[in-house]
C-alpha cells in the first residue's frame, strides 16, 4: 500500500506501463485522506485548472489542430473558452449548492430536523471521447472535483495529442494525490473497468456504453453515459428559411459535423423542403466560403476509416451543396442532400461528420411520427414562429433536449441539465447538475433525545 499517491506515481513511471490498480489504489489513500472533502481544496484545484486553461492556451489549440484540424476560434470557443465558463460558474456557485438542504419533518416527528446534505461519492472514472477531446474530459474533470472526488481521467487515444497534453499538464497543475490521467486505448481502459470505482462518466457511443455498464455493475457503481444517435431538425413552413439555414449550417457544420448534439437531419414540413434547398446552399457558403478546404477554421475528419465511412453515404440523395473530398487531408466539404429516403444507409445511424440530408414530410403529425418511430434523440431541434408546433413537440416527444431556433447553444447555458435520455445516455451534468450527479444526497434526520 503506497502512502500517498505522488510516491506511487514515481514508482510506476520507474516501473513503466500504467498499473490501473496501483493507480486507482493511489487516488483512494487520496480520498481517503479527505483533502478532498475541503471546499478550499475544491476551490483550489478549479482555480489551478483554470491556470493550467489560461497559460497552456496556445498548447492545448495547437493539439486540437494537430487532432482534428480545428481552427482557433472554433476550438478557444468550444474547448478552452467552454471550459472556463463551466469552471467560473461552478465556482461562482459552489459554496451555495453545497449548503445542506433544509426538509420538512411531519408532524408526528417533531421535534426533529431534517437536511439533505452532498456528500463526495469517493474514487470517480471520467472517460473521455476524441470529437471535443479538451471539454469531455474536463467539464466532467469540474464537477467531479468540485463535489469533492478523487478523480481517474481517461481522454481518448483517437485525439493523441490532446491525450498526451492532459497526461502531461493535469499533474503539474493539480493535486497528484487526488487526481490522475491514464492514457490508453481498450486494453488500458478495459483494466481501469476492472477496478472498482465510485462513478463512472462515459462519453462516447452506446456500444462501449453497454461495456462500460456491464463492467460498472460488477462493483455496482453507478454510471452517467453520454451517448449520441441521431438528432433530427424539424422546420415548419412558417419559419424564416434565411435564418433557418444560417443556424443549422452552423450548428451542423462546427467541427466539421462531429458534435454529439449536430443536427443530424432536417425533417422538413410541406413547402419548407424545397424552399430550404437554395437557403442551405447560401448559407453553408456564407459560413465555409467558396473553398471550405483552405478556410482555416473549418475541420478535418478524425480519422480515415470515419473519413471512408461518411464518403460512402455522400451518394445517398440529391446534392444540394458540397460533396467534396479529399482522403489524404481526410476533408469533406459540408454537404447538403435533399430527396433522402428514410431507408437510406445515411438515415440508419448517426453521421457524425458534415453531411446534412433533407427529408419532406407531409406535416406535423408525420414530423412527430418519424420522431417517436426511432430512438430517442440526444437534442431534438425546431424552427417554427408557431406556440402549437412548440407545445406539440415539448409534449409528443422525447429528447435530452428540446430547442427552439438555435441548434447546439443548450450545452452553453450552464442552468440546464446536459445528458440523453433512452439511447442517447443515462444521467446529466453541468453547473449544479454535476453536483448532483458526482455525489450523494445524504439524508440527515436530527431528533433531540429529551
Ligand atoms: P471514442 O472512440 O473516443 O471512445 C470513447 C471512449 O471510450 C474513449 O476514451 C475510448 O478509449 C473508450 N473505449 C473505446 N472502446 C472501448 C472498449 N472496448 N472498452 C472500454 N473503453 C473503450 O469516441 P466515440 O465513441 O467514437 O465517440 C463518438 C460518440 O460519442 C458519438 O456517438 C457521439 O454522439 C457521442 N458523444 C456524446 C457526447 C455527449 O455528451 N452526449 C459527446 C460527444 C460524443
Amino acid at each position: 500500500n503506497p502512502s500517498s499517491s505522488a510516491e506511487l506515481a514515481r514508482l510506476l513511471v520507474a516501473a513503466g506501463p500504467v498499473d490501473a490498480a496501483a493507480v486507482v489504489a493511489g487516488m483512494r489513500v487520496g480520498f481517503d485522506s479527505g483533502r478532498t472533502r475541503r471546499l478550499e481544496w475544491r476551490l483550489g484545484q478549479l482555480s489551478a485548472l483554470r491556470t493550467l486553461l489560461t497559460e497552456q492556451t496556445d498548447a492545448l489549440l495547437e493539439a486540437l489542430r494537430s487532432d482534428l484540424g480545428k481552427g482557433p476560434a472554433e476550438a478557444y470557443r468550444t474547448e478552452v473558452g467552454f471550459t472556463l465558463n463551466e469552471l467560473d460558474h461552478t465556482v461562482r456557485h459552489l459554496e451555495e449548492w453545497l449548503q445542506p438542504e433544509p426538509a420538512a419533518v411531519p408532524d408526528a416527528f417533531l421535534p426533529a430536523e431534517a437536511r439533505v446534505v452532498r456528500e463526495p461519492l469517493g474514487v470517480v472514472l471520467v472517460i473521455a471521447p476524441w470529437n471535443y477531446p479538451l471539454q469531455l474530459a474536463l467539464a466532467p474533470l469540474v464537477g467531479a472535483l468540485a463535489a469533492g472526488n478523487a478523480v481517474v481521467v481517461k481522454p481518448s487515444e483517437l485525439a493523441p495529442a490532446t491525450s498526451a497534453l492532459i497526461a502531461r499538464l493535469l499533474p503539474r497543475y493539480l493535486d497528484p494525490q487526488a487526481v490522475a490521467v491514464v492514457e490508453g486505448a481498450v486494453e488500458e481502459t478495459t483494466a481501469l473497468l476492472e477496478q472498482r470505482f465510485d462513478h463512472i462518466f462515459y462519453t462516447g457511443n452506446g456500444a462501449v456504453g453497454r461495456i462500460v455498464m456491464a463492467a460498472a455493475a460488477k462493483h455496482l457503481t453507478p454510471v452517467t453515459l453520454e451517448l449520441g444517435g441521431k438528432s433530427p431538425v424539424v422546420v415548419d413552413e412558417d419559419a424564416d428559411l434565411a435564418v433557418t439555414a444560417e443556424r443549422l449550417a452552423r450548428g451542423k457544420f462546427l467541427n466539421a459535423g462531429q458534435t454529439c448534439v449536430a443536427p443530424d437531419y432536417v425533417l422538413a414540413i410541406g413547402t419548407a423542403a424545397a424552399a430550404l434547398e437554395p437557403h442551405l446552399a447560401a448559407a453553408v457558403h456564407a459560413l465555409a466560403g467558396d473553398d471550405p478546404a483552405a478556410n482555416p477554421e473549418y475541420g478535418r475528419i478524425v480519422n480515415t476509416r470515419h473519413f471512408d465511412r461518411l464518403t460512402a453515404l455522400l451518394g445517398d440523395g440529391r446534392t444540394v451543396t458540397g460533396g467534396g473530398h479529399d482522403r489524404a487531408d481526410r476533408y469533406i466539404a459540408p454537404t447538403v442532400l435533399a430527396d433522402v429516403s428514410p431507408d437510406a444507409p445515411v438515415m440508419q445511424s448517426e453521421i457524425f461528420g458534415p453531411v446534412l440530408p433533407v427529408i419532406p414530410v407531409p406535416d406535423l403529425d408525420a414530423a412527430i411520427a418519424f420522431i417517436n418511430d426511432r430512438d430517442k434523440p440526444l437534442a431534438l431541434y425546431a424552427f417554427t414562429e408557431s406556440a402549437d408546433t412548440k407545445r406539440r413537440l415539448t409534449e409528443e416527444t422525447s429528447s435530452g433536449a428540446l430547442v427552439f431556433g438555435l441548434p447546439v447553444s443548450h450545452l452553453a447555458v450552464p442552468e440546464l441539465p446536459f445528458g440523453g435520455v433512452g439511447e442517447s445516455g443515462m444521467g446529466n451534468y453541468h453547473g449544479r447538475y454535476s453536483i448532483a450527479t458526482f455525489s450523494h444526497a445524504k439524508a440527515v434526520l436530527d431528533k433531540p433525545l429529551r
